[in-house]
C-alpha cells in the first residue's frame, strides 16, 4: 500500500464539523459516535494527572468491516511541556470511535456541503473549554459546563465577563486549545519532481535558507529547525534513520503525517526505536494491534505551542477494527525522541554551523568565498572541520565570536 501523506491545510471551520467526518488538528475533536463522549477521567495524563486536550483526528473508515464503515481515531497529548518525557508516551492518549453505515447519529448519505448544515448535537453535555464531556457546571451561572475543575479555573477569565448575564453562543477562541487545521491527504510520490532552478535562484535561495537557520541557532529552537529545513541539519554520521527519514520527507517537508497502515513507521533515530512485539494486545478484543500512522515533528510548528516536542507520535490500532458498540476505546501510541545522544550529536551541529556562519558572515563581502560555502558540502566540512581544530585551540575566542549571535 502506498503511504498517503497529511497536510495541515487552513479550512472554515463549518466543513470541520462531525458531518462531514472530518481529518483534523486543533480546537474541540469532531465527535463521531455522540452519546458515549470521553470524560476527563479517559483523557489524564500519566505523569500530572490532568486531562489531555485535543491534538488531532484522522478518519479513516473501514471498506471491510460493516459496523467500522464510519471510524475515526482521535489524539489528545497534554500541554504541560514537562509531560514530553523521552521515548515515553504517558503524555498522549489516543481512543477510536466507529459506527457502521446505518447509525442512529448520521444519515447515509454524504451531507450536502453547505454553511447551512450545522454540527450534527452531541447528547451529553459537554466541556466548554476542551469539548469533552463535561459532567461539571458553573454554580453560578448553570451553564457552562466543564470536564475538570483545571478547564474551569482556565476559563474563568473569559467566563466571568458573561456568566450570568448572557448565553455565551459563541465559540469563544481560547488559547488552551490548538489552532484547527484540515488535514488533507495526498498520496506519497515516489518520483521527486523538483522545480529546475537558475543558478542564481539557487544562490539566493542558499543565502535565504542560512539565514534562516542563523536565526534557528540564535533562539536555538529545535521545531524551528525543523520549519527552516530539515534537510539543511548536518547529518549525523551515527544515525542511519535520521538520514533515512531526512531523504524520505525531501520535498514534502511540510508533510504533518504520515498514512501507512498495517506498514511500519518511518523512525527518526536508531535509538529508542519500538520492538512491535511490545505492542500491547487490544485491550478490546485481545487482538494485535498493527501500526496505522505516525504524526511527523512538522505538526508542531502548527501548534502555536513551544513547549511541546516530539520526533515522531507512531499510532497502532486493532488490527481487527473489533467492535467496540459506541464505546471510545484506547488505542497504543508511542513516541519516539531524537535523544541525548542526538540532541549531543545535534548541539555540535549546531556549534559546527554557527562556526560555519560566523565565518560566512566575516566573509561577507568576498562573494565568491561565500558562494563557495554555500554550494558544495564538502568545502562546507573542510571549513567545518578547519573551525573544529580552531576552537579547540582558542576556546575563548569561539565564545566571543559566538557572543555576536546572542
Ligand atoms: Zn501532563
Ligand atoms: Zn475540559
Ligand atoms: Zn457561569
Ligand atoms: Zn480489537
Amino acid at each position: 500500500m502506498m503511504v498517503q501523506l497529511g497536510y495541515a491545510q487552513e479550512q472554515e471551520s463549518w466543513l470541520l464539523t462531525n458531518r462531514f467526518f472530518p481529518s483534523k488538528i486543533g480546537k474541540k475533536p469532531s465527535w463521531l459516535e455522540l452519546t458515549n463522549i470521553p470524560k476527563a477521567e479517559d483523557l489524564l495524563c500519566d505523569f500530572c494527572q490532568e486531562p489531555c486536550i485535543f491534538l488531532c483526528q484522522i478518519y479513516a473508515g473501514s471498506a471491510h468491516v460493516s459496523h467500522a464503515f464510519h471510524r475515526s481515531i482521535f489524539v489528545f497529548i497534554c500541554r504541560n511541556g514537562k509531560c514530553c518525557q523521552e521515548n515515553l508516551s504517558g503524555n498522549i492518549k489516543v481512543l477510536r470511535s466507529q459506527l457502521g453505515l446505518k447509525n442512529p447519529f448520521y444519515p447515509d448519505k454524504p451531507a450536502i456541503e453547505s454553511e447551512d448544515s450545522e454540527e450534527i448535537e452531541v447528547e451529553v453535555k459537554l466541556c466548554k473549554l476542551c469539548g469533552c464531556r463535561g459532567p461539571l457546571t458553573c454554580s453560578k451561572c448553570k451553564e457552562s459546563n466543564y470536564c475538570s475543575k483545571l478547564h474551569q479555573k482556565l476559563d474563568w477569565g473569559t467566563h466571568k465577563l458573561r456568566c450570568g448575564i448572557s448565553e455565551e453562543t459563541v465559540d469563544i477562541s481560547n488559547k488552551t486549545l490548538f489552532p484547527e487545521f484540515e488535514i488533507v491527504i495526498e498520496q506519497e510520490n515516489s518520483d521527486h519532481v523538483s522545480k529546475k532552478e537558475s543558478e542564481k535562484d539557487a544562490e539566493k535561495r542558499r543565502l535565504k535558507e542560512y539565514e534562516d537557520m542563523v536565526k534557528c541557532v540564535e533562539a536555538g529552537e529545535m521545531s524551528n529547525v525543523y520549519d527552516a529545513d530539515l534537510n539543511e541539519l548536518p547529518e549525523t554520521k551515527e544515525d542511519k534513520k535520521f538520514g533515512k527519514f531526512k531523504k524520505t520527507i525531501e520535498g514534502y517537508e511540510e508533510q504533518v503525517l504520515r498514512y501507512n497502515r498495517h506498514g511500519s513507521p518511518l523512525w527518526i533515530s536508531d535509538y529508542g526505536i519500538l520492538d512491535p512485539s511490545k505492542v500491547p494486545k487490544c485491550s478490546n478484543c485481545n487482538g494485535k494491534r498493527t501500526f496505522e500512522f505516525q504524526i511527523m515533528p512538522q505538526m508542531l510548528n502548527e501548534l502555536e505551542n513551544y513547549e511541546l516536542d516530539w520526533g515522531i507520535i507512531a499510532v497502532y490500532t486493532c488490527e481487527k477494527d473489533c467492535d467496540i458498540i459506541g464505546k471510545y476505546a484506547p488505542e497504543y501510541c508511542y513516541k519516539q525522541d531524537l535523544t541525548k545522544d542526538d540532541e549531543q550529536q545535534s548541539q555540535i551541529d549546531m556549534e559546527n554551523m554557527k562556526a560555519s556562519i560566523n565565518e560566512l558572515q566575516q566573509t561577507r563581502d568576498d562573494k565568491q568565498k561565500v558562494n563557495n560555502l554555500n554550494s558544495t558540502s564538502k568545502e562546507m566540512k573542510e571549513s567545518k572541520s578547519k573551525i573544529k581544530s580552531k576552537q579547540k585551540n582558542t576556546k575563548k575566542e569561539t565564545f566571543e565570536e559566538s557572543d555576536i549571535w546572542e
